[in-house]
This record gives structure tokens, sequence and C-alpha cells, in this order.
């Protein structure tokens, strides 16, 4: 019945081995499936700015072994694979698995940074736009932008700040869809502060980053009534999923 449907439980903003994730796409799927909790799932794994630094120095640490960017010319096997594997978690486990890619930029300048997930996204868009230009790429695309981890401030070297939408929120708030009130671990309450629509993530790169916040989002589960409920931002919760939530009876 309309207006009555479940909570969903979501997760944003997953990485996979296509990126900097530990485990591969299906073996994310199936980490999400066997909990028998999850309804919804976004693929959102890395595009990087062709300077990241980051991206570099780790493919030269792993000898090159290790992807750290979808790139133009790996995106359409990356959407395919996303594919393939959604339609093999929505026979298994009644996963909706949604395809998406964090626009990643690392500047050397800190300030600079903005990390933004495209939720529905259908063709690649490059992390060396401005902030602005790849928020209106996305809006163009018919997709969802999240401002990820808006508030994460540092002092550490190895650390990268991610406030440029934030901090220029006067003028790009009405471009960003949602913003993540939490992120792992972290809660970035001042996301409520502004009254901004906002879900909850687990960045997902390794398997302890399964229990972390999460978003509930009542709504059916298709792509365009999730997408709905998101912009609309009015039965939306953040939930801590516990390991002890997969193990109770
Ligand atoms: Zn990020
Ligand atoms: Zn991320």
């Amino acid at each position: 019945m309309p207006g009555y449907e479940p909570f969903l439980l979501c997760d944003f903003h997953v990485h996979t081995t296509w990126s900097d994730g530990r485990l591969s796409l299906r073996e994310v799927v199936d980490l999400y499936g066997q909990t028998e909790k999850f309804d919804v799932l976004a693929i959102t794994d890395h595009i990087l700015s062709k300077k990241d630094l980051l991206g570099r120095l780790g493919r030269l640490a792993t000898l090159g072994r290790h992807r750290f960017s979808i790139t133009p010319e790996t995106f359409d096997d990356y959407m395919g694979d996303i594919a393939k594997e959604a339609d093999r978690a929505r026979r298994e486990y009644g996963l909706l698995v949604i395809p998406g890619a964090e626009i990643t930029q690392n500047h050397l300048r800190a300030k600079h940074n903005s990390h933004i997930v495209a939720l529905g996204i259908k063709e690649f868009i490059s992390a060396d736009l401005n902030a602005k230009l790849i928020l209106e790429e996305i809006r163009d695309q018919g997709a969802i932008s999240v401002a990820c981890h808006p508030h994460h401030r540092t002092t550490s070297r190895m650390e990268i700040a991610t406030c440029y939408l934030w901090d220029h929120r006067k003028d790009l708030a009405h471009l960003v869809d949602v913003w993540e009130a939490a992120n792992r671990d972290d809660l970035f309450s001042v996301t409520s502060l502004k009254h901004y629509p906002y879900v909850a993530n687990s960045d997902f790169h390794k398997e302890k980053h399964l229990y972390s916040w999460k978003t509930l989002v009542r709504s059916a589960k298709t792509w365009p009534a999730v997408k709905a409920a998101l912009k609309a931002n009015v039965d939306i919760a953040i939930t801590l999923f516990r390991k002890t939530s997969c193990t109770a009876a």
C-alpha cells in the first residue's frame, strides 16, 4: 500500500576491486546478500583525476597489480559487470544493486577536494571537471549526487580532507541531492543543522566495514522508487549495522 512500504536497509557507497576495494564485486554481493538483511546496494568505485597522487603511488606500490580508478576505457566493462551481478543479486538474494561511481578529487591543496558519489550513473564522468560541472553532469544523467564525508577535516598528511562542497554550500547545495550525515563510523551532524537531505553509508573497502552506518528508506524496492524517496528525504533513517544484528537469532 503506498505510504506503508517497509523500510529498506541500504548501503549507497561501496568499493570493489574495480578500484581500491579488497573484495571483488561478486564477493561483495555475496557478503551483503548472505546477511539476509540488506535490500539495496550501490557499487560506487572511484573515478580519480588523471594526476591523482594517491592513485599513482598506489599503482607503483602494488607494481601495477591493482586498479585504483575506473577509466573511460574500463567504464563499459565496469557497468557490464554491475548489470550481470545485479541480475544475480536479485535472483539469489532479492537484493537491488545500483550502478554508481565516486568521482574523487584528491588535490594537493586539500581545500579543493570533493568526493561525489553518482547513483544511477549511465556515462563516465571525469574527475578532472570542477565540482559544479560534476554535479550538473550527474543531474543531466538523471542520477543522484551524494556529497561524501562532507565534513572530513584532517591535519594528517596521509589523509585527505574533503570539505569543498560543505565550504561552498551556499553556491552548490542546490545541486547536491543528499549529504552523508554518516560515513562508516563518523557522524557529520553539521549536515542536519542545515536540514539538508541525508544518507548514511559504509564507504565499504573491506569486510569489517560491513558493520557501520547505513540508511533505512521507506520505499518500494525499485531504483525509481528509491531514487524518489532519497530526493524527497521524508521517511529516511540512519542505523548502525552491528555484528550482533547478523548473528542474533
Ligand atoms: Zn571518498
Ligand atoms: Zn568511498
